[in-house]
């Protein structure tokens, strides 16, 4: 049984739990709002609370994310924490600060299972799924490191949450989305949707649900290869959900919703990196893309490196030739900067790793 955290409560569940204690509704949304909107790191702060009932909340964890490090890159703006669960497993999240907003990269799973030979979480494996908690809890903590860094000029809060840490959402999609809604509730941590991102390896199920739901957050998929040959040689997901089932689901997907869908497309060189399959690319998403204004994104990643694989990071110049075919065949394309890859920070590159890399800047405990 997985121990239950406040951050694991909706408001309505808090509600109940403290009206069984004899407690009435409006401490609830006291309690609510030192969560999600003051921040308290222990029960102890939220001094606007009768001392017996503060006694009776530390009774039940605060969070369940027990940070053991904080690792610093890129002159301090970009943060990974590491994070050890109770039962042992470890997830990161990371935190990205620039001039005029900041990004927090989420884990939804401890490992994950979708295999992608390209991935340092892949080589983990599925440890387990994250409870709605453990995953409103990383952006929580990115909040706290934000006002900590004295960046409160920027409201003190994240704001951008790109679901692309460890894991795959859709494979734990119930828990996932529970999340999404309690960091969007505006009584709450107030996110708002269009500022949450979730990146999906391309489980047909789930993009089929996301088109149901009501809240517009945005969607992306990733792609990474114009065949299934090749496609199935690097994600094993696409031996059960092949390009075509895919792309038949992402235009249902935006039938439903009318919002643009981002590809993410991890550049491999002499794998994936061809101008041949930039042609083939190309095509691909103008052939699968429905009628009227193309809504259709491409996000080039060159591949972070991941230790044990023999895979290597395209040549520049090949990034921008892939880029500039894209472009001439009318594919909006852009090339992700990539924050945080001397602390093993960047995409793909989250494995638990408890090492501080000889070029990070600094580090704190
Ligand atoms: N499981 C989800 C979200 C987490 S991964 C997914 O796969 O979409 C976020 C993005 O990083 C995905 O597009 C993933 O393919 C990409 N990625 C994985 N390993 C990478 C690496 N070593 N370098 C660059 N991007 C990588
Ligand atoms: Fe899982 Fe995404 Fe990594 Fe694939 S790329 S192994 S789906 S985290």
């Amino acid at each position: 049984m997985e121990q239950r955290s406040l951050y694991d409560y909706t408001l309505t569940e808090l509600t109940a739990l403290l009206q069984s204690w004899g407690e009435p509704a409006f401490r609830a949304r006291q309690l609510y709002r030192h969560l999600y909107v003051n921040l308290v790191q222990h029960p102890e702060q939220m001094t606007d609370l009768p001392l017996a009932l503060r006694r009776r909340l530390a009774e039940i964890p605060l969070s369940t994310l027990h940070r053991e490090h904080v690792q610093i890159g890129d002159n301090g703006m970009t943060r990974k924490a590491l994070f050890r669960l109770p039962d042992g497993a470890v997830v990161e999240t990371v935190l990205m600060v620039y001039p005029d907003r900041s990004t927090v990269c989420v884990s939804t799973q401890a490992g994950c299972g979708m295999g992608c030979v390209f991935c340092a979480t892949g080589q983990l494996g599925l440890l387990r799924n994250l409870s709605s908690g453990e995953i409103v809890a990383q952006a929580i903590w990115a909040s706290q490191e934000l006002r900590a860094m004295g960046m409160a000029g920027q409201s003190g809060r994240v704001s951008n949450l790109v679901f692309m840490g460890m894991g795959e959402p859709f494979a734990n999609y119930d828990r996932w989305w529970q999340a999404v809604e309690r960091l969007h509730d505006p009584q709450g941590f107030n996110l708002g949707a269009r500022s949450m991102t979730v990146s999906t390896v391309g489980l047909v199920k789930g993009i089929e649900r996301l088109a149901e739901e009501r809240l517009p957050i945005n969607l992306a998929i990733s792609l990474h290869a114009p065949d299934d040959a090749l496609r199935s040689e690097l994600m094993p997901v696409n031996r059960r959900y092949p390009i075509a089932d895919l792309m038949a689901a992402t235009r249902h997907y935006i039938a439903k919703t009318r919002r643009r869908v981002s590809f993410e497309y991890v550049l491999l060189q002499g794998k994936n990196d061809h101008p041949h399959q930039a042609i083939a690319l190309a095509r691909l998403l103008r052939r699968s893309a429905p009628r009227g204004p193309l809504l259709f994104h491409v996000n080039l990643i060159p591949w972070n490196p991941v230790p044990g694989t023999p895979l290597g990071r395209s040549e520049w110049e090949r990034v921008t030739t892939f880029q500039q075919i894209l472009t001439d065949y009318g594919i909006p394309c852009t090339v992700r900067v990539e924050r945080g890859v001397e602390i093993a920070a960047a995409c793909g590159q989250l494995a638990g790793r408890q090492f501080i890399p000889v070029n990070a800047v600094g580090n704190e405990s």
